[in-house]
């Protein structure tokens, strides 16, 4: 219960960019077959199924969109393109609610390749809105990275303290103590300069 399936798929797809990286290495779905390995990694589609250039421009449309949609739930301006990019998704490949013999209740694209494949990170985006999991995706204030916030008050602003949070700490640090000092210099003007103080 802790760390279903689908919240992985959420937040593995949004790191397929990683923003830590420079940007020669932050893309992960480059390429039409960079993008076919990790939909077959995940069992998104078949071996079969065709990956074009299109294909890669529209996964990466819909993951900014995701990313978008997340953020805003702490806060952040959404993109006036979220919405209808995600609303958009499944017009391409309809969900439909399929019932197992092992009583699995499913959300399944009506269609296959990665338009089918895109479908089901959508649907993924559904549950995790229906179960409450979507209020504990976030996207890191320093660095862009998603993560899920287990904090009880749902507080967490960084992907990590170490790194991040550290990071966020001392630079707020520095800025107060530059602060600080332009304070006292601007203090110590009047007395520094002849004449200043009559
Ligand atoms: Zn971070």
């Amino acid at each position: 219960m802790s760390n279903p399936a689908y919240r992985s798929l959420l937040l593995d797809f949004l790191a397929t960019r990683n923003p830590r990286k420079a940007d020669a290495e932050a893309e992960r779905i480059a390429t039409p077959e960079a993008l076919k390995t990790w939909l077959l990694r995940r069992e998104l589609i078949q071996p079969g199924d065709q990956v074009l250039e299109a294909d890669v421009a529209n996964a990466r449309r819909v993951r900014a969109a995701i990313r978008s949609f997340i953020a805003a739930h702490r806060g952040r301006n959404v993109d006036p393109r979220t919405a209808p990019t995600l609303s958009s998704v499944t017009s391409y490949a309809p969900l439909k609610l399929t019932v197992g013999d092992d009583g699995a209740v499913r959300l399944q694209p009506a269609v296959g390749g990665v338009a089918g494949a895109l479908s089901s990170i959508v649907a993924e985006l559904y549950l995790a809105a229906a179960d409450g999991t979507l209020e504990r995706l976030g996207i890191c204030r320093m660095c862009g990275f998603p993560f899920h916030d287990r904090t009880r008050n749902r507080s967490r602003v960084w992907c990590s303290m170490e790194r991040c949070g550290a990071r966020a700490k001392s630079r707020a640090l520095k800025a107060r103590r530059q602060g600080d000092s332009r304070a006292s210099n601007r203090e110590g003007i009047p007395a520094e300069t002849p004449g200043a103080s009559d």
